[in-house]
């Protein structure tokens, strides 16, 4: 992907803070950060989403998410993580190139990222969902 952002900075064309890499990931800080000491997790080949990445490349980055979790955690005292991903425009994702969001969370820093209004479904309706999931059936 000529135009891709994360392809450049993994080629270094486009400069970036980079926190950790090794033959088939990079870590590296948001630069529109959430919160300070936001980052990202990428593959460095060019996977648009969940649905196209590779599985052994998928098992490095959840693993390396665990380690810069930590390690953010531990050096900004950070109260808590949360990890986002998102999968295509209508769930939010902006650069079509896989990528895993760390976010550092503070006591009160006012994120939110529950929504206020929940479905409530009854344990029927649920179950019916889950037999369509282990089915593998649209319907
Ligand atoms: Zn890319």
């Amino acid at each position: 992907m000529q135009t891709c952002i994360f392809c450049k900075i993994v080629k270094g064309e486009i400069d970036s803070a980079k926190i950790c890499e090794d033959e088939d990931i990079l870590a590296f800080l948001d630069v529109n950060p959430i919160a300070i000491g936001h980052c990202l997790v990428v593959p460095k080949k060019h996977f648009e989403n969940i649905f196209d990445i590779e599985i052994d490349i998928l098992q490095k980055i959840a693993v390396g998410a665990k380690h810069i979790a930590e390690k953010v955690k531990k050096s900004l005292a950070a109260d808590g993580i949360n990890l986002l991903q998102a999968n295509g425009p209508e769930a939010g994702q902006v650069i079509s190139h896989f990528h895993l969001h760390i976010i550092p969370r503070f006591k009160n820093d006012g994120l939110n990222f529950h929504p206020a209004q929940r479905q409530k479904l009854t344990i029927e309706e649920l179950k019916k969902i889950a037999l369509r999931f282990r089915s593998g059936q649209a319907e």
